[in-house]
């Protein structure tokens, strides 16, 4: 199927985009999707207590669904969640589906497989609709209501890995979106585009975005162009990355945090702030910030106690939004990200090792032995390692430091940029 798109003329590469599109219009928007858009905004004027007991009461229904209709859970207390275990990776099977559904109606995404466990997370094609509810709720912080245009940089792969020349994107007119190849970064000709299109958010991954800023910033200048909010998604938000995004586009960026097993929700507001979505999971904090979650909503395959690889640090307080969720001070990223010492400690933000670091276009940490890192840099002039090394001094101790000079780094399969890859687990 790839073979033959990616052999067709580009107007026909359009077209089966929006075939596509017009195809997974009616799945995403159809159905359940206006009425939890409606519900999921009425639960934004809603207090804290208020909030709270409603996940409450959510969470005592899914638990006495899980125990009848999963056979993994069968056989556990539906009163008492914290005593329930924790559901690693690795221990999903077949089991934790619902008997509910049919196998063949469920709908299911793969976390990849480059680091740790591959899974599939399944759910049902309502469930679909309730997602895109959340994901458009998020949008509208951000003053772009549902169905306003957008360029999105992100894994689409719609453009041939072989083509060399622009155009790098697909325009697809049922959703109103800019399709971006985010394996083909060129930013002159995406400034032009996003001169042309216009689109009223942009969303994408933060490594591919901060490469697009510049030529953007520019734009912006010339053509009066900017969007009014910029997403990012699927990679941790480095914060040398949100500033050069937010300098190159003049439009803040609201990050979201979520995952594939549809478990946790995390979105900024237009304050700044961290809400964790108390509508979407249920969230503890171990006390050393590992996030446990248990997915709400996806009654097919209710992951509960789930251990989701990542950290956070919660916060006190009301925000200044007026929105009553949770506040997370900020979210450490995966456990992948992390660079650990020969004692044991795990050392992550490591993007603060470049604080102080010029010419530098992209760097990435990699650990193969315990007692070393190596830093792979895409430099742009004559950069200086010193201050580098004393970061790294300062917070890895002894560990040996050595430097790779690139012309790029790799991104995964899926297209992202990863800023730590750990080799020696
Ligand atoms: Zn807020």
């Amino acid at each position: 199927m790839k073979q033959v798109y990616n052999a067709l003329p580009i107007w026909a590469q359009t077209l089966a985009v929006n075939f596509a599109s017009r195809q997974n219009f009616r799945l995403k928007y159809g159905g359940v999707f206006r009425g939890w858009l409606v519900d999921l905004e009425h639960n934004e004027k809603k207090s804290r207590d208020e909030l709270l007991h409603q996940q409450q009461v959510a969470i005592r229904y899914l638990l006495e669904y899980a125990v009848e209709h999963v056979p993994a859970y069968k056989g556990r207390s539906p009163e008492k969640l914290s005593e329930w275990p924790i559901l690693e990776k690795r221990e999903i099977t077949g089991a934790h589906l619902s008997d509910e559904f049919q196998p063949r109606d469920l709908m299911e995404l793969h976390t990849s497989g480059t680091t740790g466990t591959p899974l599939t997370v399944k759910f049902s094609k309502e469930y679909h609709q309730v997602e895109m509810a959340f994901r458009w709720r998020h949008k509208a912080w951000a003053g772009v209501p549902f169905l306003s245009s957008s360029a999105y940089v992100s894994g689409h792969p719609v453009v041939p890995p072989m083509q060399t020349k622009p155009p790098f994107w697909r325009w697809d007119r049922y959703e109103k979106r800019l399709l971006c190849s985010s394996y083909h970064i060129d930013p002159p000709a995406y400034a032009a585009a996003f001169q042309k299109y216009r689109p009223d958010f942009i969303h994408g991954y933060p490594s591919s975005l901060c490469q697009l800023g510049l030529p953007a910033e520019a734009l912006a200048k010339t053509g009066g162009y900017k969007p009014k909010a910029v997403f990012t998604a699927s990679e941790t938000l480095l914060d040398h990355q949100r500033a050069a995004i937010e300098a190159g586009f003049g439009a803040k960026v609201f990050n979201w945090y979520g995952n594939t097993e549809m478990t946790c929700n995390i979105v900024e507001c237009a304050a700044g702030n961290l809400h964790y979505r108390t509508d979407y999971g249920f969230l503890e904090l171990l006390d050393d910030g590992t996030m446990i979650v248990t997915g709400l909503n996806n009654r097919a395959m209710p992951l509960i106690r789930y251990r989701i690889g990542d950290r956070a640090t919660a916060k006190a307080g009301a925000c200044s939004c007026g929105v009553a969720f949770p506040l997370i001070e900020r979210i450490e990223g995966r456990v992948e990200d992390y660079v650990r010492t020969p004692s044991g400690r795990l050392i992550g933000r490591l993007d603060h090792l470049f604080k102080d670091a010029r010419y530098v276009k992209e760097a990435q940490i990699v650990q193969r032995q315990l007692d070393e890192i190596i830093i792979r840099v895409v430099k742009t002039g004559p950069f200086d390692e010193a201050p580098v090394r004393a970061e790294a001094r300062q917070r890895l101790g002894d560990m040996r430091v050595t430097f790779e000079y690139v012309d790029r780094i790799e991104r995964t399969a899926a297209g992202k940029f990863r800023f730590v890859i750990s080799e020696w687990r």
